[in-house]
């Protein structure tokens, strides 16, 4: 038998969690390493829930890759035992009548086979009344997408993966030195050198740090604020048991998720908040986002007016400056694949991304050209 390849992966959140699952189902032999674990508060990927849908407007390979994603969640999930992805539905409020993003997101979903339903302003306001639909024409809901359990999915990924026969090391990796050459080892926090023949780095928000070079500004931290409202008690109608994933795409871009294991009605400005340090910045929300937030929630969700804020939560994007993922080789360390970028849409893509980057770095694939690196010399 030949001696397997032996691959660490560097960040066990979204994108290095899968990937170093799948490379170990294609046969590696796999080291997934983290400075503080998977899901943990500091990374992109920590929290209660992400949004899985695959309505994202038109011409971009992530409606496709939200198809696979939900496929592996549920194949996954079978093989687990487990339930990590609630399919609740997410609607979409579209403001314009006719050729607005979420029309031509419909080719799109089409053309993926992911179940979708056209609704028109009467059967939006008939099915979910707690919603003042205001300023809404129609809406595109898909009922079969909706939310992930985030820290929760990391964690089991991981015990996936070390039941599996991966090794994890809880340690951080030293930024000295990884730009110059082809990669010899690693130097860990823990005093150790971790060797290996391939290295793929998934660090989200610290690629720029880790990779002053390859990455540098291509990838922009920026902070992000959560609200948890509280619902009146007893009151069903804000869980997810009456309400689906919600976007609001007018001006703003506002979403929610019910429910949240019981956290809250939470909601969220898409917006790219100021920059963010994931490692020292401190995660606390500004009063003028709260302002805006609960505006937006007793304009959109009236019986939600005088909710009262139960939580609050600060995460960063990883942003590009484009929203396009990053999936490329190192151009100076050849056995190094850098994967991130995420860009406040990757977490749903975990497990088809873990799977396309097995391929490529155990396979020689090349990724998306859309995802490569000279894309930002054009
Ligand atoms: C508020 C918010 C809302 C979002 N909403 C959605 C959504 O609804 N749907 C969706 O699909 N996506 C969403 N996203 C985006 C998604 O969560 C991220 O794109 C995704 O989680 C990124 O995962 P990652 O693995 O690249 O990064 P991370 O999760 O940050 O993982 C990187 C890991 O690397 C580790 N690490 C860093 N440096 C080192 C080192 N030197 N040594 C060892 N380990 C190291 C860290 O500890 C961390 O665990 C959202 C993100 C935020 C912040």
């Amino acid at each position: 038998m030949p001696k397997p390849i032996h691959v660490a992966v560097v960040g066990a959140g979204a994108f290095g969690g899968w990937t170093a699952l799948y490379l170990l189902r294609k046969g590696a032999r796999v080291t997934l390493i983290d400075a503080w674990g998977a899901g943990n508060s500091r990374s992109s990927s920590g929290g209660e829930t992400r949004v899985i849908r695959g309505t994202y407007g038109p011409r971009q390979p992530y409606t496709a890759l939200a198809a696979r994603a939900l496929k592996l969640w549920r194949e996954n999930e079978r093989k687990w035992k487990c339930y990590l992805v609630h399919r609740i539905g997410v609607l979409w409020m579209a403001a314009d009548n006719d050729d607005g993003w979420e029309k031509v997101s419909i080719d799109e979903l089409k053309k993926a086979s992911i179940p979708y339903e056209r609704l028109s302003f009467r059967a939006l306001k008939k099915r979910w009344p707690q919603i003042n639909f205001e300023g809404v024409h129609w809406g595109v809901f898909e009922p079969e997408s909706g939310y992930v359990k985030a820290r929760i999915s990391c964690q089991r990924v991981l015990e996936g993966f070390i039941a599996e026969g991966g090794e994890y090391r809880q340690s951080a990796v030293s930024v000295e030195g990884l730009e110059s050459a082809r990669c010899k080892g690693l130097s860990l926090s823990d005093g150790n050198r971790l060797k290996a023949d391939r290295y793929v780095f998934a660090c989200g928000p610290w690629m720029a740090e880790i990779f002053p070079h390859a990455i540098g500004d291509k990838i922009r931290s920026t902070k992000q604020e959560v609200f948890f409202f509280g619902p009146p008690a007893g009151d069903p109608r804000f869980d997810d048991t009456h309400l689906p994933v919600w976007a609001d795409h007018r001006g703003r871009f506002m979403y929610g998720i019910p429910g949240n294991q019981a956290r809250g009605f939470k909601i969220a400005d898409d917006t790219r908040g100021p920059d963010f340090d994931p490692t020292a910045g401190e995660r606390v929300i500004s009063d003028e986002r709260l302002v805006m937030a609960r505006e937006y929630v007793a304009f959109r969700f009236p019986a939600m007016k005088n909710a009262p804020l139960v939580e609050t939560r600060v995460c960063q994007y990883e942003q590009t400056a484009d929203g396009h993922f990053i999936v490329d080789r190192h151009p100076v360390a050849e056995n190094v694949w850098l994967v991130g970028g995420g860009s406040g849409h990757g977490f749903k893509h975990g497990p088809a991304l873990g799977e396309m980057v097995a391929k490529i770095v155990l396979e020689g694939k090349e990724a998306d050209s859309g995802w490569r690196l000279d894309r930002f010399r054009k």
